[in-house]
C-alpha cells in the first residue's frame, strides 16, 4: 500500500456534504492515499465552535498543509468576513489555480483549454474599504484601497510561468488595466516584463491584454489563449467567464496554493438555491480532487479520476440536471465509481 497522507477535509455548506460525499467515494474507488481529518467550516463551524474558522481547523490544515473543501457560505454586505478570504489570507495562498477545459463536447464552445491563474492575497481584496458621512447621509462616499506589492507581483507570475512551462503551455497573457490604474496595475505589468526579459524569454511566449478586451476576446474567440495571469479582481471575474465557456460552474475547479499550504475547491459557491435536493454537479470539487492528486504527485490517479468522469459524462451519458441530464448526485457518484472499479 502507498504511503498515507494526512489532509484536512471541510464538508463545507449547502450542497458542500452532498458533493465531498460523492468525492470521497470516488477518491475510496481510486484508492486515493489521504488519511482525513474532517474539520468544521463556514455555518457548520459556527454550529460546532462559534466561529466559522474555527481554531481546530486552522491547527489542522497548519499540521496537514493540504486539504480539501466544500464551499463555504459568507453572508453579503454585513455579517462575518469571507472565511475563505481568511483562510487564503492564514496560509498565504497566493495563488489560486483555475483551469478550465471542455468536458462535455457540443456546447456553445468545444475544445477550451484555458488556465485562469489569480492572484489570490493584494489587490482590491484586501479590504481596506470605508465611508465618508456627509451631512446625513453616512454612505455618501465609498473608498476602497487596493495595494498591489512588487514581490507579491513576482509571486504570482513566477508561479505562472513555471506552471505553464511545466504543463507544456505555449503562451501566458498578462491581464491588467494599467492604462487607467497605472500604479495598481501598472507594477503587475511593468514586473511581469522585467521577469520576463530576466527569465523566461525564449521558453514560452508572453502577450499583455487590458482585461476588457480579454473578455471580450474570450468571448468571440477563446481559444487564442491558454494561460491567463491577472490580479485578484479581474481574476475572480474572469475565472468564472471562463468557467462559463466550460459548461457552467458545476465544471470549473480551483486549488489555492501558497508557501505553507494547498487547498483543493470547487470555484462555485454553496448554491443555498438547490442544497439538500439531490441536484448539485459533483464534477468541479471531484476535479479539484484529481488536481489534489497531482500535487502529491499522484498525477496517475489524478488522470484516472479525470477519464472515469469524462466516461461517464459522455460514454455513460450520466448527468446532473445543470448539464441537461436528470442524475442526481448520488447517481452520478455510483456510476463514476463502477467506471473507475470496471475501467
Ligand atoms: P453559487 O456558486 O453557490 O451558485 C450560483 C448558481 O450556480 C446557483 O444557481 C447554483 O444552484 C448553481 N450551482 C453552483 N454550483 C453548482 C453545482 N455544483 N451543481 C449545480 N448547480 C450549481 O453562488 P452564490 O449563490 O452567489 O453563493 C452562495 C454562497 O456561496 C454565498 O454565501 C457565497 O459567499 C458562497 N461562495 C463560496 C465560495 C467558496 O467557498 N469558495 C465560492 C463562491 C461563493
Amino acid at each position: 500500500m502507498s504511503k498515507r497522507i494526512p489532509a484536512t477535509l471541510i464538508a463545507g455548506d449547502g450542497i458542500g456534504p452532498e458533493i465531498v460525499d460523492a468525492t470521497l467515494a470516488a477518491l475510496a474507488a481510486l484508492g486515493a492515499p489521504f488519511e482525513w481529518d474532517p474539520q468544521a467550516a463556514g455555518l457548520a463551524g459556527i454550529k460546532a465552535a462559534g466561529d466559522p474558522l474555527p481554531q481546530a481547523t486552522l491547527d489542522s490544515i497548519r499540521k496537514t498543509r493540504l486539504a480539501l473543501k466544500g464551499p463555504l457560505e459568507t453572508p453579503s454586505g454585513g455579517g462575518y468576513r469571507s472565511s475563505n478570504v481568511r483562510l487564503r489570507e492564514e496560509f498565504k495562498l497566493y495563488a489560486n489555480l483555475r483551469p478550465a477545459r471542455t468536458i462535455v463536447p457540443g456546447g456553445r464552445f468545444d475544445k477550451i483549454d484555458l488556465v485562469v491563474v489569480r492572484e489570490n492575497l493584494e489587490g482590491l481584496y484586501i479590504g481596506h474599504e470605508h465611508y465618508v458621512q456627509i451631512d446625513d447621509d453616512p454612505h455618501a462616499v465609498a473608498m476602497a484601497t487596493g495595494i498591489n506589492t512588487r514581490a507579491g507581483c513576482r509571486h504570482i507570475l513566477e508561479y505562472a510561468f513555471e506552471h505553464a512551462i511545466a504543463t507544456g503551455r505555449k503562451k501566458v497573457t498578462i491581464v491588467h488595466k494599467a492604462n487607467i490604474m497605472k500604479a495598481l496595475t501598472g507594477i503587475f505589468k511593468e514586473t511581469a516584463e522585467q521577469m520576463y526579459e530576466e527569465k523566461y524569454k525564449g521558453r514560452i511566449a508572453m502577450e499583455s491584454v487590458i482585461v476588457d478586451a480579454c473578455a471580450m476576446k474570450l468571448v468571440l474567440n477563446p481559444w487564442q489563449f491558454d494561460v491567463l495571469v491577472t490580479t485578484n479582481l479581474f481574476g475572480d471575474i474572469l475565472s468564472d467567464l471562463v468557467a462559463g465557456l466550460v459548461g457552467g460552474l458545476g465544471m470549473a475547479p480551483g486549488a489555492n496554493i501558497g508557501r505553507d499550504a494547498a487547498i483543493f475547491e470547487a470555484v462555485h459557491g454553496s448554491a443555498p438555491d438547490i442544497a439538500g435536493q439531490g441536484k448539485a454537479n459533483p464534477v468541479a470539487l471531484m476535479l479539484a480532487a484529481a488536481m489534489m492528486l497531482d500535487h502529491v504527485q499522484r498525477k496517475d490517479l489524478g488522470d484516472r479520476l479525470r477519464n472515469a468522469i469524462d466516461a461517464t459524462l459522455n460514454v455513460d451519458k450520466i448527468r446532473t440536471g445543470d448539464l441537461g441530464g436528470s442524475a442526481s448526485t448520488g447517481v452520478f457518484a455510483k456510476a463514476l465509481v463502477s467506471r473507475i472499479t470496471n475501467g
